[in-house]
């Protein structure tokens, strides 16, 4: 399996501003605080950016956000264009519904990161039946648990001490003393995170 291996901060630092990719830890002790340059060498004056380059910027930051790597987000991409509807908001609803990303909304994990390497351990079962793919596209009415294994042990119990903590969207159900869950409908654009810009994805992919 394809990953990213470099430090996630260059990516807060590539996009020039926090994307909280590691959760709660980002609260304690963030890099983009001490170094919020690019990673790289710097220019000796400051260059204005192009509409291709903004384009590109806010493009990745989508990625970033999602923990993606480019080939399956341009897949996702290709998916929602083929889909009705208005192709940003059914792309980011695409990455919206994906496993991992349930899973963090959930309150599950602290970071979309976390709630990958859950889904890709096994942790979870979907419908009752182990799923270990997280960009598997949830649907409606969809039960997430946790496996009869993974209630015993460490992980488990402490989301069930901090899960009182978490606010969960509307279209996700929780029960906070089972942990199990259920996609109770699918996401609206208003469920979004209102902060990255679909728009510009789908004009850089358009060129
Ligand atoms: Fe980004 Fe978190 Fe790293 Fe700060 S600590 S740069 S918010 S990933």
């Amino acid at each position: 399996m394809a990953r990213y291996y470099l430090a996630v901060c260059r990516q807060c630092r590539r996009s020039g501003e926090k994307l909280m990719l590691k959760g709660n830890k980002c609260l304690a002790n963030c890099t983009f605080d001490k170094r919020p340059k690019p990673p790289g060498p710097q220019p000796n004056r400051p260059r204005r950016m192009s509409d291709r380059g903004t384009q590109l910027r806010e493009k990745q930051k989508i990625r970033y956000s999602y923990g993606i790597l480019e080939r399956q987000f341009r897949r996702f991409f290709s998916e929602a264009e083929r889909l009705p509807g208005v192709t940003g908001d059914t792309f980011m609803l695409l990455l919206e519904r994906r496993l991992d990303n349930v899973v963090y909304r959930l309150g599950l994990a602290d970071s979309r990161a976390q709630a990958r390497q859950l889904v890709r351990h096994g942790h979870l079962l979907v419908n009752g039946k182990k799923l270990d793919i997280p960009s598997y596209i949830v649907k409606e009415s969809d039960g997430i648990t946790f496996c009869e294994k993974s209630l015993k042990n460490e992980y488990y119990k402490r989301v069930l001490e901090v899960i009182g903590t978490k606010a969960v969207p509307g279209w996700l159900v929780i029960d906070r003393k089972t942990l199990s869950c259920q996609v109770a409908s699918l996401p609206t654009p208003g469920d979004l995170d209102q902060k990255l810009d679909a728009q510009a994805a789908v004009e850089y992919y358009s060129r």
